[in-house]
Protein backbone atom coordinates (compact mmCIF):
# COMPACT_ATOMS: atom_id res chain seq x y z
CA UNK A 1 0.00 0.00 0.00
CA UNK A 2 2.53 2.39 0.93
CA UNK A 3 4.34 1.51 -2.32
CA UNK A 4 1.66 2.28 -4.53
CA UNK A 5 1.28 5.50 -2.89
CA UNK A 6 4.45 6.65 -2.93
CA UNK A 7 4.60 5.66 -6.65
CA UNK A 8 1.04 7.38 -7.33
CA UNK A 9 2.81 10.40 -5.57
CA UNK A 10 6.25 10.41 -7.87
CA UNK A 11 3.92 9.97 -10.69
CA UNK A 12 2.12 13.15 -9.49
CA UNK A 13 5.47 15.41 -9.24
CA UNK A 14 5.48 15.38 -5.62
CA UNK A 15 9.00 16.29 -4.35
CA UNK A 16 9.39 13.72 -1.83
CA UNK A 17 12.70 14.59 0.63
CA UNK A 18 13.86 11.40 2.68
CA UNK A 19 16.57 11.76 5.75
CA UNK A 20 15.22 15.34 6.30
CA UNK A 21 13.00 15.12 9.67
CA UNK A 22 10.95 18.47 10.29
CA UNK A 23 12.06 20.19 13.49
CA UNK A 24 9.89 23.10 13.78
CA UNK A 25 7.07 25.10 11.92
CA UNK A 26 6.90 28.39 9.96
CA UNK A 27 4.32 30.41 11.34
CA UNK A 28 3.24 34.09 11.30
CA UNK A 29 -0.18 35.85 12.75
CA UNK A 30 -2.33 34.48 9.73
CA UNK A 31 -1.47 30.41 10.06
CA UNK A 32 1.01 28.05 9.27
CA UNK A 33 3.07 28.35 6.08
CA UNK A 34 5.58 25.69 6.30
CA UNK A 35 8.46 23.85 8.18
CA UNK A 36 12.17 24.12 8.95
CA UNK A 37 13.91 20.75 8.50
CA UNK A 38 17.11 19.30 8.72
CA UNK A 39 19.45 17.81 6.39
CA UNK A 40 23.02 17.30 5.58
CA UNK A 41 24.06 19.03 8.47
CA UNK A 42 21.79 22.89 8.03
CA UNK A 43 18.59 23.74 8.56
CA UNK A 44 15.95 24.19 5.43
CA UNK A 45 12.63 26.40 5.30
CA UNK A 46 10.26 24.40 3.07
CA UNK A 47 7.41 27.39 2.15
CA UNK A 48 4.25 25.73 2.05
CA UNK A 49 1.56 27.78 0.44
CA UNK A 50 -1.28 25.28 1.73
CA UNK A 51 -0.35 24.40 4.86
CA UNK A 52 1.88 21.49 6.55
CA UNK A 53 0.40 18.23 7.40
CA UNK A 54 1.11 16.23 10.88
CA UNK A 55 1.75 12.57 9.40
CA UNK A 56 5.07 12.10 11.82
CA UNK A 57 3.13 8.89 13.42
CA UNK A 58 2.54 8.85 17.46
CA UNK A 59 4.90 9.15 20.15
CA UNK A 60 5.45 5.79 21.25
CA UNK A 61 9.36 5.63 21.37
CA UNK A 62 9.36 8.95 23.75
CA UNK A 63 9.99 7.92 27.51
CA UNK A 64 8.97 11.51 28.35
CA UNK A 65 5.60 11.50 26.48
CA UNK A 66 4.74 8.13 27.73
CA UNK A 67 5.62 8.78 31.49
CA UNK A 68 3.64 12.12 31.06
CA UNK A 69 0.69 10.76 29.31
CA UNK A 70 0.38 7.42 29.41
CA UNK A 71 1.96 6.39 32.70
CA UNK A 72 5.06 4.58 31.60
CA UNK A 73 7.48 3.94 28.96
CA UNK A 74 6.44 0.52 26.74
CA UNK A 75 8.80 -2.39 28.08
CA UNK A 76 9.07 -3.27 24.66
CA UNK A 77 8.53 -1.68 21.08
CA UNK A 78 6.31 -2.93 18.01
CA UNK A 79 7.04 -0.30 15.85
CA UNK A 80 9.80 1.17 14.27
CA UNK A 81 12.05 4.07 15.52
CA UNK A 82 10.80 7.19 14.76
CA UNK A 83 7.83 8.10 16.86
CA UNK A 84 8.94 10.52 18.83
CA UNK A 85 5.76 13.08 19.19
CA UNK A 86 7.57 15.46 16.91
CA UNK A 87 4.13 16.10 15.99
CA UNK A 88 2.45 17.01 19.91
CA UNK A 89 5.24 19.06 20.38
CA UNK A 90 4.54 21.28 16.96
CA UNK A 91 1.19 21.43 17.28
CA UNK A 92 1.56 22.15 21.08
CA UNK A 93 4.35 25.33 20.23
CA UNK A 94 0.63 26.98 17.54
CA UNK A 95 -1.46 26.45 20.24
CA UNK A 96 -3.58 23.48 19.18
CA UNK A 97 -5.75 21.32 21.41
CA UNK A 98 -4.49 17.78 22.04
CA UNK A 99 -6.81 14.77 22.54
CA UNK A 100 -6.71 11.10 22.89
CA UNK A 101 -3.44 11.42 24.39
CA UNK A 102 -4.20 8.53 27.47
CA UNK A 103 -4.64 5.87 24.90
CA UNK A 104 -2.77 3.89 22.28
CA UNK A 105 -3.32 1.24 19.96
CA UNK A 106 -2.24 -1.84 22.13
CA UNK A 107 -0.54 -4.83 21.40
CA UNK A 108 1.21 -6.91 23.63
CA UNK A 109 5.06 -8.06 22.52
CA UNK A 110 7.70 -10.20 23.01
CA UNK A 111 11.41 -9.08 22.17
CA UNK A 112 13.40 -12.57 21.10
CA UNK A 113 17.24 -12.44 21.66
CA UNK A 114 19.06 -10.34 18.31
CA UNK A 115 16.35 -9.11 17.32
CA UNK A 116 16.60 -5.54 15.78
CA UNK A 117 15.41 -2.85 13.38
CA UNK A 118 18.26 -0.73 11.81
CA UNK A 119 20.29 -1.41 15.23
CA UNK A 120 17.33 -0.80 18.16
CA UNK A 121 15.93 -3.80 19.44
CA UNK A 122 12.27 -4.29 17.66
CA UNK A 123 9.72 -6.71 19.54
CA UNK A 124 7.64 -9.07 18.00
CA UNK A 125 3.37 -8.80 18.27
CA UNK A 126 1.99 -11.42 20.51
CA UNK A 127 -0.98 -12.70 18.85
CA UNK A 128 -2.22 -16.05 18.50
CA UNK A 129 0.04 -17.94 20.37
CA UNK A 130 -2.01 -16.39 23.58
CA UNK A 131 -4.73 -18.39 22.65
CA UNK A 132 -3.73 -21.84 21.43
CA UNK A 133 -4.72 -24.66 23.95
CA UNK A 134 -2.61 -25.86 27.02
CA UNK A 135 -1.28 -22.64 27.95
CA UNK A 136 -2.59 -19.78 30.38
CA UNK A 137 -0.89 -16.05 31.19
CA UNK A 138 -0.32 -14.89 34.34
CA UNK A 139 1.18 -11.65 36.00
CA UNK A 140 3.95 -11.81 38.58
CA UNK A 141 2.02 -13.09 41.35
CA UNK A 142 0.67 -15.65 39.45
CA UNK A 143 -2.40 -15.11 38.98
CA UNK A 144 -4.62 -14.89 35.23
CA UNK A 145 -5.73 -11.18 34.76
CA UNK A 146 -7.56 -11.43 31.17
CA UNK A 147 -9.08 -13.99 28.43
CA UNK A 148 -5.70 -14.77 27.07
CA UNK A 149 -7.65 -14.88 23.34
CA UNK A 150 -8.88 -11.32 23.14
CA UNK A 151 -8.40 -9.21 20.71
CA UNK A 152 -4.74 -7.49 21.29
CA UNK A 153 -5.93 -3.92 21.31
CA UNK A 154 -8.19 -5.24 23.95
CA UNK A 155 -5.81 -7.64 25.83
CA UNK A 156 -3.24 -4.71 25.77
CA UNK A 157 -5.08 -2.49 27.66
CA UNK A 158 -5.75 -4.49 30.08
CA UNK A 159 -2.09 -5.05 30.76
CA UNK A 160 -1.26 -1.68 31.32
CA UNK A 161 -4.35 -1.39 33.74
CA UNK A 162 -3.30 0.41 36.97
CA UNK A 163 -4.21 -0.68 40.21
CA UNK A 164 -5.70 1.82 42.18
CA UNK A 165 -4.28 0.44 45.43
CA UNK A 166 -0.83 0.55 44.51
CA UNK A 167 -0.85 2.47 41.80
CA UNK A 168 1.42 0.03 39.44
CA UNK A 169 0.89 -1.74 36.53
CA UNK A 170 0.52 -5.33 38.04
CA UNK A 171 -0.01 -7.16 34.17
CA UNK A 172 2.51 -5.10 32.39
CA UNK A 173 4.96 -7.35 32.20
CA UNK A 174 3.05 -10.92 32.04
CA UNK A 175 4.10 -14.63 31.21
CA UNK A 176 2.72 -16.80 28.67
CA UNK A 177 2.57 -20.54 30.83
CA UNK A 178 2.47 -23.82 28.59
CA UNK A 179 3.17 -27.23 28.60
CA UNK A 180 4.72 -30.13 26.86
CA UNK A 181 1.61 -31.03 25.14
CA UNK A 182 1.40 -27.11 23.69
CA UNK A 183 5.37 -27.49 22.65
CA UNK A 184 4.63 -30.61 20.50
CA UNK A 185 1.56 -29.54 18.71
CA UNK A 186 2.33 -25.82 17.92
CA UNK A 187 5.96 -24.87 18.22
CA UNK A 188 6.63 -21.22 19.16
CA UNK A 189 7.65 -18.03 17.31
CA UNK A 190 8.65 -19.98 14.07
CA UNK A 191 10.32 -22.82 15.48
CA UNK A 192 8.22 -26.41 15.04
CA UNK A 193 6.56 -28.15 16.95
CA UNK A 194 8.89 -30.57 19.35
CA UNK A 195 11.81 -28.51 17.64
CA UNK A 196 15.34 -27.67 19.36
CA UNK A 197 14.23 -25.64 22.45
CA UNK A 198 15.52 -21.90 22.00
CA UNK A 199 17.57 -20.36 25.03
CA UNK A 200 14.95 -17.31 25.28
CA UNK A 201 12.23 -20.06 26.54
CA UNK A 202 12.38 -20.82 30.25
CA UNK A 203 11.86 -24.56 31.10
CA UNK A 204 11.43 -26.46 34.13
CA UNK A 205 10.65 -29.67 35.34
CA UNK A 206 7.43 -28.91 37.61
CA UNK A 207 5.41 -25.59 37.51
CA UNK A 208 6.55 -24.74 41.26
CA UNK A 209 10.47 -24.96 39.45
CA UNK A 210 9.43 -22.70 36.55
CA UNK A 211 8.02 -19.89 38.80
CA UNK A 212 10.98 -19.77 40.93
CA UNK A 213 13.35 -19.43 37.23
CA UNK A 214 11.22 -16.78 36.35
CA UNK A 215 10.40 -14.89 39.71
CA UNK A 216 6.65 -15.70 39.45
CA UNK A 217 4.79 -15.85 42.92
CA UNK A 218 4.88 -20.22 43.55
CA UNK A 219 1.51 -20.06 45.21
CA UNK A 220 -0.36 -18.24 43.52
CA UNK A 221 0.67 -20.13 40.06
CA UNK A 222 0.04 -23.56 41.30
CA UNK A 223 -3.26 -21.79 42.53
CA UNK A 224 -4.40 -20.69 39.51
CA UNK A 225 -3.24 -24.19 37.20
CA UNK A 226 -5.60 -25.33 40.02
CA UNK A 227 -8.65 -23.86 39.52
CA UNK A 228 -8.14 -23.30 35.30
CA UNK A 229 -7.24 -27.01 34.68
CA UNK A 230 -10.32 -29.02 35.39
CA UNK A 231 -12.29 -26.70 33.73
CA UNK A 232 -10.24 -26.55 30.78
CA UNK A 233 -10.54 -29.70 30.50
CA UNK A 234 -13.86 -29.44 29.31
CA UNK A 235 -13.49 -26.40 27.26
CA UNK A 236 -14.82 -24.43 29.67
CA UNK A 237 -13.48 -20.72 31.61
CA UNK A 238 -15.65 -19.94 34.23
CA UNK A 239 -13.08 -17.24 35.17
CA UNK A 240 -12.65 -15.33 31.51
CA UNK A 241 -15.09 -17.08 29.07
CA UNK A 242 -12.03 -17.80 26.88
CA UNK A 243 -13.30 -18.96 23.92
CA UNK A 244 -16.65 -17.70 24.20
CA UNK A 245 -16.52 -15.92 21.06
CA UNK A 246 -15.40 -16.30 17.13
CA UNK A 247 -12.69 -14.10 17.59
CA UNK A 248 -11.08 -15.47 20.30
CA UNK A 249 -11.18 -19.15 18.77
CA UNK A 250 -10.04 -17.37 15.10
CA UNK A 251 -6.25 -18.27 16.10
CA UNK A 252 -7.57 -21.52 18.04
CA UNK A 253 -5.87 -25.01 16.93
CA UNK A 254 -9.12 -26.68 14.33
CA UNK A 255 -9.05 -29.07 12.04
CA UNK A 256 -12.21 -28.55 10.36
CA UNK A 257 -11.94 -31.46 7.61
CA UNK A 258 -10.25 -34.60 8.88
CA UNK A 259 -10.29 -33.61 13.09
CA UNK A 260 -7.83 -35.68 14.93
CA UNK A 261 -7.02 -37.40 11.46
CA UNK A 262 -5.69 -34.48 9.52
CA UNK A 263 -1.60 -34.44 9.39
CA UNK A 264 -1.72 -30.90 11.38
CA UNK A 265 -3.07 -33.08 14.17
CA UNK A 266 -1.26 -36.12 14.11
CA UNK A 267 2.41 -34.75 12.70
CA UNK A 268 2.36 -31.59 13.63
CA UNK A 269 6.33 -31.47 13.36
CA UNK A 270 6.65 -32.86 9.52
CA UNK A 271 3.08 -30.54 8.90
CA UNK A 272 4.70 -27.59 9.85
CA UNK A 273 7.84 -27.71 8.35
CA UNK A 274 6.39 -28.89 4.71
CA UNK A 275 3.74 -25.73 5.24
CA UNK A 276 7.18 -23.49 5.33
CA UNK A 277 8.57 -25.70 2.73
CA UNK A 278 5.64 -25.49 0.65
CA UNK A 279 5.19 -21.18 1.38
CA UNK A 280 9.37 -20.75 0.39
CA UNK A 281 8.50 -22.69 -3.08
CA UNK A 282 5.53 -21.14 -3.46
CA UNK A 283 5.54 -17.41 -2.36
CA UNK A 284 7.63 -15.62 -4.83
CA UNK A 285 5.54 -17.28 -8.01
CA UNK A 286 2.44 -15.97 -6.02
CA UNK A 287 3.48 -12.43 -5.14
CA UNK A 288 4.98 -12.04 -9.01
CA UNK A 289 1.54 -13.29 -10.19
CA UNK A 290 -0.23 -10.47 -7.19
CA UNK A 291 1.61 -7.89 -8.67
CA UNK A 292 0.76 -8.43 -12.49
CA UNK A 293 -2.80 -8.60 -11.11
CA UNK A 294 -2.44 -5.06 -9.47
CA UNK A 295 -0.75 -3.26 -12.09
CA UNK A 296 -3.86 -4.21 -14.47
CA UNK A 297 -5.38 -1.54 -12.15
CA UNK A 298 -8.69 -3.88 -11.48
CA UNK A 299 -9.48 -4.16 -8.06
CA UNK A 300 -12.91 -5.67 -9.08
CA UNK A 301 -10.83 -8.69 -10.27
CA UNK A 302 -8.01 -8.75 -7.65
CA UNK A 303 -11.03 -8.95 -5.22
CA UNK A 304 -12.67 -11.43 -6.87
CA UNK A 305 -9.50 -13.62 -7.27
CA UNK A 306 -8.92 -13.26 -3.10
CA UNK A 307 -11.95 -12.79 -1.89
CA UNK A 308 -13.90 -15.99 -3.10
CA UNK A 309 -10.85 -18.79 -2.33
CA UNK A 310 -9.69 -17.20 0.83
CA UNK A 311 -14.04 -17.06 2.64
CA UNK A 312 -13.63 -20.91 1.50
CA UNK A 313 -10.87 -21.57 3.38
CA UNK A 314 -12.32 -19.45 6.54
CA UNK A 315 -15.78 -20.70 6.39
CA UNK A 316 -15.25 -23.91 8.06
CA UNK A 317 -13.43 -21.99 11.28
CA UNK A 318 -16.84 -20.81 12.13
CA UNK A 319 -17.75 -23.77 13.63
CA UNK A 320 -14.47 -23.95 15.69
CA UNK A 321 -15.17 -25.27 19.62
CA UNK A 322 -13.69 -23.68 22.77
CA UNK A 323 -11.85 -26.65 22.88
CA UNK A 324 -9.73 -25.25 20.47
CA UNK A 325 -8.18 -22.61 22.17
CA UNK A 326 -8.84 -24.40 26.01
CA UNK A 327 -7.17 -27.28 27.13
CA UNK A 328 -5.25 -27.57 30.42
CA UNK A 329 -1.46 -27.24 31.25
CA UNK A 330 -0.31 -29.85 33.14
CA UNK A 331 2.52 -32.29 31.04
CA UNK A 332 6.01 -31.93 31.86
CA UNK A 333 7.71 -29.95 31.19
CA UNK A 334 6.57 -26.29 31.66
CA UNK A 335 7.79 -23.44 29.46
CA UNK A 336 7.53 -19.83 29.59
CA UNK A 337 8.56 -16.32 27.51
CA UNK A 338 8.15 -13.09 28.77
CA UNK A 339 5.55 -10.60 27.51
CA UNK A 340 5.10 -6.84 27.68
CA UNK A 341 2.78 -4.65 27.19
CA UNK A 342 3.22 -2.27 23.96
CA UNK A 343 1.73 -0.68 20.97
CA UNK A 344 1.19 -0.36 17.26
CA UNK A 345 1.10 3.54 17.98
CA UNK A 346 -0.63 6.20 19.90
CA UNK A 347 -3.79 7.53 19.52
CA UNK A 348 -3.22 11.04 20.50
CA UNK A 349 -2.20 14.54 19.09
CA UNK A 350 -3.86 17.67 18.07
CA UNK A 351 -7.69 17.62 17.97
CA UNK A 352 -8.85 18.05 14.10
CA UNK A 353 -11.93 18.74 12.77
CA UNK A 354 -13.79 16.58 10.21
CA UNK A 355 -11.50 18.37 7.58
CA UNK A 356 -8.48 17.31 9.33
CA UNK A 357 -7.84 20.99 9.99
CA UNK A 358 -5.88 21.52 13.93
CA UNK A 359 -7.79 23.59 16.51
CA UNK A 360 -6.68 25.33 18.76
CA UNK A 361 -8.18 25.01 22.62
CA UNK A 362 -10.91 26.99 21.77
CA UNK A 363 -12.13 25.33 19.21
CA UNK A 364 -11.02 27.58 16.58
CA UNK A 365 -9.69 26.41 13.17
CA UNK A 366 -5.45 26.99 13.33
CA UNK A 367 -4.96 28.18 9.92
CA UNK A 368 -2.99 25.64 7.73
CA UNK A 369 -2.23 23.31 10.32
CA UNK A 370 -3.51 19.93 9.60
CA UNK A 371 -2.96 16.57 11.43
CA UNK A 372 -3.66 12.85 10.28
CA UNK A 373 -3.15 9.05 11.42
CA UNK A 374 -1.17 8.49 14.55
CA UNK A 375 0.17 11.93 14.70
CA UNK A 376 -3.26 13.42 15.02
CA UNK A 377 -5.57 12.90 17.66
CA UNK A 378 -7.75 10.15 16.56
CA UNK A 379 -11.21 11.05 15.30
CA UNK A 380 -12.29 7.14 16.51
CA UNK A 381 -10.76 8.13 19.96
CA UNK A 382 -9.23 5.07 20.61
CA UNK A 383 -11.45 2.60 19.43
CA UNK A 384 -9.85 -0.31 17.63
CA UNK A 385 -12.62 -1.43 14.95
CA UNK A 386 -10.39 -4.12 13.96
CA UNK A 387 -7.07 -4.75 11.62
CA UNK A 388 -6.89 -1.74 9.52
CA UNK A 389 -8.54 0.48 12.27
CA UNK A 390 -5.40 2.86 12.67
CA UNK A 391 -4.47 2.72 8.38
CA UNK A 392 -8.00 3.53 7.90
CA UNK A 393 -8.17 6.88 9.68
CA UNK A 394 -4.56 8.12 8.17
CA UNK A 395 -6.22 7.08 4.79
CA UNK A 396 -9.35 9.17 5.03
CA UNK A 397 -8.56 11.81 7.22
CA UNK A 398 -4.63 11.95 5.53
CA UNK A 399 -7.17 12.65 2.11
CA UNK A 400 -9.70 15.02 3.62
CA UNK A 401 -6.58 17.14 5.10
CA UNK A 402 -4.70 17.01 1.63
CA UNK A 403 -7.65 17.93 -0.62
CA UNK A 404 -8.29 20.79 1.96
CA UNK A 405 -4.86 21.95 2.06
CA UNK A 406 -4.59 21.99 -1.67
CA UNK A 407 -7.68 24.41 -2.04
CA UNK A 408 -6.19 26.54 0.40
CA UNK A 409 -3.38 27.05 -1.52
CA UNK A 410 -5.70 27.52 -4.59
CA UNK A 411 -7.19 30.45 -2.50
CA UNK A 412 -3.81 31.93 -1.53
CA UNK A 413 -2.11 31.42 -5.28
CA UNK A 414 -5.29 33.30 -6.55
C1 LIG B 1 3.90 -4.63 13.62
C2 LIG B 1 2.75 -3.70 13.32
C3 LIG B 1 1.60 -4.20 12.71
C4 LIG B 1 0.52 -3.35 12.43
N1 LIG B 1 -0.60 -3.85 11.83
C5 LIG B 1 -1.61 -3.00 11.53
C6 LIG B 1 -2.78 -3.46 10.84
O1 LIG B 1 -2.90 -4.65 10.52
N2 LIG B 1 -3.75 -2.57 10.55
C7 LIG B 1 -3.66 -1.27 10.90
O2 LIG B 1 -4.56 -0.49 10.60
N3 LIG B 1 -2.58 -0.79 11.54
C8 LIG B 1 -1.56 -1.63 11.86
N4 LIG B 1 -0.45 -1.14 12.50
C9 LIG B 1 -0.43 0.26 12.89
C10 LIG B 1 -0.08 1.12 11.70
O3 LIG B 1 1.11 0.63 11.08
C11 LIG B 1 0.16 2.57 12.15
O4 LIG B 1 -0.93 2.99 12.92
C12 LIG B 1 0.31 3.44 10.92
O5 LIG B 1 1.47 3.09 10.20
C13 LIG B 1 0.39 4.89 11.30
O6 LIG B 1 0.52 5.59 10.10
P1 LIG B 1 1.03 7.08 10.10
O7 LIG B 1 1.14 7.47 8.66
O8 LIG B 1 0.21 7.90 11.00
O9 LIG B 1 2.49 7.03 10.75
P2 LIG B 1 3.75 6.17 10.40
O10 LIG B 1 3.42 5.01 9.53
O11 LIG B 1 4.42 5.93 11.69
O12 LIG B 1 4.62 7.14 9.51
C14 LIG B 1 5.14 8.33 10.04
C15 LIG B 1 6.39 8.70 9.26
O13 LIG B 1 6.83 9.99 9.67
C16 LIG B 1 8.24 9.96 9.83
N5 LIG B 1 8.67 11.03 10.74
C17 LIG B 1 8.78 10.99 12.09
N6 LIG B 1 9.24 12.16 12.56
C18 LIG B 1 9.39 12.96 11.48
C19 LIG B 1 9.83 14.30 11.32
N7 LIG B 1 10.21 15.07 12.34
N8 LIG B 1 9.88 14.81 10.06
C20 LIG B 1 9.49 14.07 8.99
N9 LIG B 1 9.07 12.80 9.08
C21 LIG B 1 9.02 12.26 10.32
C22 LIG B 1 8.50 8.57 10.37
O14 LIG B 1 9.86 8.22 10.15
C23 LIG B 1 7.54 7.73 9.53
O15 LIG B 1 8.11 7.37 8.30
C24 LIG B 1 0.62 -1.98 12.78
C25 LIG B 1 1.79 -1.47 13.39
C26 LIG B 1 2.83 -2.32 13.65
C27 LIG B 1 4.06 -1.76 14.31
Amino acid sequence: MVGALLEAGLRNGVDVRVKAPATRLVTDESGVHGVVVRADGDEHTVRAAGGVLLASGGFESSSELTTTHLGAPFGVQVSPAGHDGIAVQLAEEVGADLTGMEDAWWMPGVQLPGEELEGRPLSRVFLGERALPHSIMVNSRGERFANEALPYDQFGRIMRQVDPETGTMPNATAWLIFDHDYWTRFGIFGVPPGGDVPDYLHRADTLAELAAEIGVDEVGLLRTVDRFNPEAARARDPQFDRGGTLFDRYFGAFHPRLGENSPDARFPAATARARIGIATAIGPVVSKLAGRVAKRDDPERLRSLVVGPLAKIIRPMLESPPSSVLGPVDSSPFYAVKVEASALGTVGGPKTDALGRALDTEGRVIPGLYAAGNAGGAPTKGFYGGAGGTISLGLVFGFLAGREAARRRDAVVA
